[in-house]
């Protein structure tokens, strides 16, 4: 279920390209390569020692804290500071890297599941 190193190690070890909009020694963010959003970013904490938001709030409580604050300020650049926070958690909910990620979309976001 869950590769080691994973793709987004791979991306903050430059092993991979990907667009960067964010880094610090903790954090990383980045553009989805298939965006869902006019404004689809990725805010990934560097380690993968967390497979998803539930082991990181038990793990981590103040990186999760720092990963919300990164995705605000990246809002704030982006989306005019409004936005959508998404942690798919679990396969079966549609998480595909388990290497815990937070996704920010923002900019007219239609409306839909949870998108009332
Ligand atoms: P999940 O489905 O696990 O919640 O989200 C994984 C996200 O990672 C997906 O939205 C997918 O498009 C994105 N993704 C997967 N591989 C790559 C990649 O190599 N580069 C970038 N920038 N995004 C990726």
């Amino acid at each position: 279920m869950s590769d080691s190193p994973s793709i987004f190690t791979k991306i903050i070890a430059r092993e991979i390209p990907a667009d960067i909009v964010f880094e610090s020694d903790s954090v990383i963010a980045f553009r989805d390569i298939a965006p869902q959003a006019p404004v689809h970013l990725l805010v990934v904490p560097k380690t993968e020692e967390f497979a998803n938001v539930a082991e990181l709030a038990v793990g981590n409580p103040s990186l999760l804290a720092e990963l919300v604050a990164v995705a605000q300020q990246l809002a704030m650049e982006h989306t005019g500071g409004q936005f959508r926070l998404i942690f798919n958690t679990g396969e079966n909910a549609g998480q595909t890297v388990f290497h815990v990620h937070a996704h920010v979309l923002g900019g007219n976001l239609e409306e839909g599941t949870l998108g009332h």
